[in-house]
């Protein structure tokens, strides 16, 4: 570092333009134009693309991983919150702890941008199977049997949503 202080720098973009900057990831000089300013200091462009790139490692085959160990998950979890009811409040923060972490475990801790929403999609379609399910079954056998059954929904639903918001947020980093 301390000979390139008495040479001349100019910008890796721009040969004729003379410059004191240099990329603090891979030290190349740089322009002011060239030059992005990030929350650790300045860096090339292509630097900071890299940057982003590497954010993104998600391969195409971890979105229908996701989704299947998520959709899968939900369902036993939603088995269960229906035999156990009220406790499901205890529960289902839990449960949702659970999948986020086998999600990330089958997908190797790989991130995408879509990835926690589709994750969280899937634990809410497989949470809501059973209690979607049986309100339209219960809806058609209304006519016989009342909507005293009905009620019985109302836990593996509130698990479903429970359990999809902690997925969604224990994926998304977001600490509660
Ligand atoms: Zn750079
Ligand atoms: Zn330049």
């Amino acid at each position: 570092m301390t000979e390139s202080t008495t040479e001349k720098l100019y910008c890796y973009n721009h040969p004729q333009r003379e410059t004191l900057l240099r990329c603090n990831r891979c030290e190349r000089p740089m322009c002011t134009s060239c030059a992005v300013l990030t929350p650790t200091g300045y860096r090339c462009k292509e630097c900071v693309r890299g940057q982003q790139k590497k954010f993104e490692t998600a391969r195409w085959w971890d979105y229908p991983l996701a989704v299947l160990v998520a959709g899968i998950l939900g369902l036993i979890g939603s088995l269960i919150s229906n035999m156990i009811g009220f406790f499901i409040l205890f529960i289902a923060p839990v449960a949702g702890v659970i999948i986020a972490e086998a999600v990330r475990l089958v997908i190797r801790r790989r991130r995408g941008r879509w990835l926690p929403l589709a994750a969280t999609a899937a634990t809410l379609v497989g949470g809501l199977f059973i209690p979607v399910y049986t309100a339209i079954f219960t809806f058609l056998a209304s006519f016989s049997t009342g909507w005293g059954s009905l009620l019985g929904l109302l836990w593996p639903a509130v698990f479903a949503i429970l359990c999809a918001s902690t997925v969604y947020y224990r994926l998304k980093g977001i600490r509660l």
